[in-house]
């Protein structure tokens, strides 16, 4: 069983990893943007409300997503273990986290973080391209797709995350070295963390983290 918490910068690398390490050790993806984009396109409540914060970048309440993921891990669907990705981003939500996995009796395998200079993240979210259906990302320049504008899993033409854009990127970077970054000092001290060069290509960020995690 592996309890991971993956960590980075927007951009980083983190659902690309994602995807590559799940598939690997079978682990449950707890990813609270994609919960927020998924209950965005069902036009939801939450979806509705969430939409506010995603669109300019900033970050939704902790209380509504606090109340997600324990909806989630409460019901210990998880037999190999799960992999979040995107929580928490705040020093209130690693608390609230703490709590949940103490009341379940579990606690992380560990904290990877994902690290990659600004320069390179602004040009990963200019070029990232996503498929609204399957949820797959690509890169215009990095991973582009067989077919231009197309996704190689569904057929779905690709869109641009509308918080990809200029002024939202620039905000997320902020809040994140606001609110997010404090978070590598709380688990630094648990020792828990562990920090990944992701500047090196998507495979070899994969081996490195596997190295740290074990084969299965
Ligand atoms: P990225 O891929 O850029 O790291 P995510 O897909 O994880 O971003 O998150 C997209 C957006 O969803 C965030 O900018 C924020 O508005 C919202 N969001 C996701 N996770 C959280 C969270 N843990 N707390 C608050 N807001 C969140
Ligand atoms: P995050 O979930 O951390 O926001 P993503 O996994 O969506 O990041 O990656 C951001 C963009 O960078 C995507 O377009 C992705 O294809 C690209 N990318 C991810 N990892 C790498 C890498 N190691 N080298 C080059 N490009 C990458
Ligand atoms: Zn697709």
């Amino acid at each position: 069983m592996i309890n991971l918490l993956i960590m980075g910068k927007p951009g980083a690398g983190k659902g690309t990893q994602s995807t590559k390490l799940l598939k690997h050790y079978q682990l449950t993806h707890i990813s609270t943007g994609n919960i927020y984009r998924d209950e965005i396109k069902k036009g939801s409540a939450i979806g509705i409300e969430a939409k506010k914060y995603l669109d300019q970048g900033n970050l939704v309440p902790d209380k509504m997503t606090n109340d997600i993921v324990w909806e989630i891990l409460k019901q210990k669907n998880y037999p190999d273990g799960f992999m979040l990705d995107g929580y928490p981003r705040t020093r209130t939500q690693a608390e609230a986290l703490d709590q949940m996995l103490a009341r379940l009796n579990i606690g992380l395998t560990a904290v990877i973080n994902v690290e990659v200079k600004d320069e390179v993240l602004l040009h990963r979210m200019a070029g990232r391209r996503v498929c609204p259906n399957c949820g797959h990302t690509y890169h215009t320049e990095n991973h582009p797709p067989k077919l231009e504008g197309v996704c190689d899993h569904c057929g779905q033409g690709l869109i641009q995350r509308p918080d990809d854009l200029e002024e939202s990127v620039m905000n997320r970077l902020a809040i994140y070295n606001e609110k997010t970054k404090p978070l590598l000092d709380y688990y630094s001290e648990k020792g828990l963390l562990t920090v990944i060069d992701g500047e090196q290509s998507t495979n070899k960020v994969f081996q490195d983290i596997i190295k740290i995690l074990g084969e299965k």
